[in-house]
C-alpha cells in the first residue's frame, strides 16, 4: 500500500518512507491511499478469533507485503503480548481496559508495534536506527519500554531534570540495554528544541540514522485499530452485536482516528463519542463547524491537555473535510476537573470500579450520550495507579500498585546529565 500526505494527495510514498519520515515533507500527516474493507465473514466469526489473529487480519492490508506476511505475523504476536479485556462497569457500559501493558497505558500498543516495524526495516542492514524522543513523562516511558531490547534500535529519551514524576522517571531510567535516559538541565521545551535541532543537523544525519517516535507516526496509529475490533469480538461473544457506541477519551485524537478507520474497514460501530477535558476544541468544532485551536489548559486528565490536536487533520481527511459528515460520525462532550473527580468517586461508590481521570471523562460521556437500547464501550486508557494523587482522594483509600509498576520502582535509576544545548547532544551522539 502507498501513503499520501494530508497536504498533497498525489505525492505518494511507500510504507517504509512513511514510517521512517513520520511527518511528510510538506508537514502533512500520512494517510493510507485507501481504507481496505474486510470481508463480512471476518466479522461473522470474529468472536472466535484471538487478539493476535484479529491484529494480523486487520493490519495485513496496510503492512504486507512490504513486511513479509510470516514476519508480520510473528511481529503482531510479539507486540500484542498482553490482554485487552472488555469489562462491564454498569448496565450497558463496558470498559475496554487498555492498561495491561508494560507501562499501564494504551500507548504501549502503538509503541510496541512501531518498534518492531522499524526493527524489521533495519534487519540485515548495517546501520542501526536511533530514536530521539523528548518527553514530559508518559511518552518516554511507553517508547522506552516498547523499544526495549528490540534489535537494531537505540533509544535516547530526553527529559527535564526534576520535572517528571518519580514513577514516570523510573519507567525509562531503569531499563538500560538499548535505552539511554538523558536528564537535561532545562525544561520540556528545551528537550524538544534539542531533538528538533538534532534532526536538522546535517553532520549528525550523515553519520547516524535518526528517527522520531512521535505519536503522529502511522506505525503507532494504525495498530490502535486492532482493539476496537477486539472489543467488538468480546461483545459478540456475549451476544451483543448491534447499536454499539464507542467512546474515546481524546487529546491528540490519534486513538479515535484509529477507531474511525476500524469503522471504515467495516466494523459495525453505530457511532463514536469523543470525550475531552476543558480543552474542548474538537467538541466545539463538531457543534459549530469552526476549528479554533487555543493554548492548552492544564487539567487532572493531563494526557489530554491539547489545544490543537495533531490528528484532527486526519479525521477531516477521512470524511472529505465535510463538517456535516464528521459531526454525524462523531459526537463530542467535554468535562471540567470537578466533573471528572465526581464521576471517579461515584463510579467507585456505586459499582466498585476505579476509573483513571482519562477513562472517567469517557465514562461520563457515555452516561450523557448513550440512548435507550444502545450499548456503550469506553476506552480505559491508563491504569488509575498512574495518577494516585488525583484518584486516591476521591475514592478515599490507597490503590494497590500492580506488580509491574512496583518492579520499576525497585530498579536502579541511571541517566546521563546534560546541559540544554544541541551541541552537547550532538557530541554525545557522535560518540
Ligand atoms: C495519550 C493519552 C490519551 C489521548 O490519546 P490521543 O490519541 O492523543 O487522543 C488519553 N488517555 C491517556 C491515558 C493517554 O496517555
Amino acid at each position: 500500500m502507498q501513503f499520501y500526505s494530508t497536504n498533497s494527495q498525489n505525492k505518494k510514498v511507500d510504507l517504509k518512507d512513511a514510517v521512517l519520515k513520520g511527518l511528510a515533507e510538506d508537514n502533512g500527516l500520512y494517510m493510507p491511499e485507501q481504507i481496505p474493507v474486510l470481508d463480512q465473514s471476518f466479522f461473522d466469526d470474529i468472536q472466535n478469533k484471538s487478539l493476535q489473529e484479529i491484529g494480523y487480519e486487520v493490519l495485513k492490508p496496510f503492512f504486507c507485503p512490504d513486511i513479509p506476511e510470516a514476519d508480520f505475523k510473528a511481529l503482531v504476536d510479539d507486540a500484542l503480548n498482553f490482554e485487552i479485556p472488555v469489562v462491564e462497569v454498569s448496565r450497558n457500559k463496558y470498559a475496554l481496559e487498555l492498561f495491561h501493558g508494560p507501562t499501564l497505558a494504551f500507548k504501549d500498543v502503538g509503541a510496541r508495534f512501531m518498534a518492531r516495524i522499524l526493527s524489521n526495516f533495519v534487519s540485515g542492514q548495517e546501520k542501526e536506527i536511533n530514536i530521539l524522543v523528548a518527553t514530559s513523562g508518559d511518552t518516554g516511558s511507553a517508547v522506552a519500554n516498547g523499544f526495549y531490547k528490540v534489535p537494531g534500535i537505540n533509544v535516547f529519551v530526553l527529559y527535564p531534570k526534576g520535572l517528571v514524576s518519580e514513577v514516570q522517571e523510573k519507567q525509562f531510567t531503569t531499563l538500560g540495554e538499548n535505552i539511554t535516559a538523558i536528564e537535561v538541565n532545562g525544561t520540556f521545551d528545551d528537550c524538544q528544541r534539542m531533538v528538533k535541532q538534532a534532526f536538522l543537523d546535517k553532520e549528525l544525519n550523515e553519520k547516524l540514522v535518526l528517527t522520531s517516535a512521535n505519536s503522529i507516526n502511522l506505525a503507532r496509529l494504525l495498530p490502535q485499530s486492532i482493539y476496537y475490533h477486539h472489543a467488538y469480538a468480546q461483545l459478540r461473544a456475549k451476544g451483543i452485536e448491534n447499536d454499539i457506541v464507542m467512546c474515546v477519551p481524546s487529546g491528540n485524537f490519534g486513538n479515535i482516528t484509529a477507531g474511525l478507520i476500524a469503522q471504515l474497514m467495516g466494523l459495525p460501530v453505530k457511532r463514536f463519542i469523543a470525550a475531552t477535558n476543558i480543552n474542548d476544541i474538537v467538541p466545539k468544532y463538531l457543534e459549530s463547524g469552526k476549528y479554533n485551536p487555543a493554548p492548552s489548559k492544564a487539567t487532572i486528565a493531563n494526557a489530554m491537555d491539547v489545544g490543537d490536536p495533531s490528528n484532527f487533520v486526519r479525521i477531516l481527511d477521512l470524511y472529505g473535510a465535510k463538517h456535516k459528515v464528521v459531526s454525524q460520525k462523531v459526537e463530542g462532550y467535554s468535562y471540567t476537573d470537578e466533573d471528572i473527580r465526581d464521576v471517579m468517586k461515584k463510579t467507585d461508590a456505586d459499582f466498585g470500579y476505579v476509573l483513571d481521570p482519562h477513562g472517567a471523562t469517557a465514562y461520563m460521556a457515555l452516561e450523557d450520550g448513550l440512548k435507550a437500547g444502545e450499548v456503550g464501550v469506553f476506552l480505559e486508557t491508563a491504569h488509575p495507579t498512574k495518577f494516585p494523587e488525583v484518584v486516591e482522594p476521591e475514592i478515599g483509600r490507597k490503590l494497590d500498585v500492580p506488580e509491574r509498576l512496583q518492579a520499576f520502582m525497585k530498579g536502579e535509576r541511571k541517566s546521563i546529565q546534560m546541559d540544554a544545548t544541541v551541541e552537547k547532544l550532538k557530541a554525545f551522539l557522535m560518540k
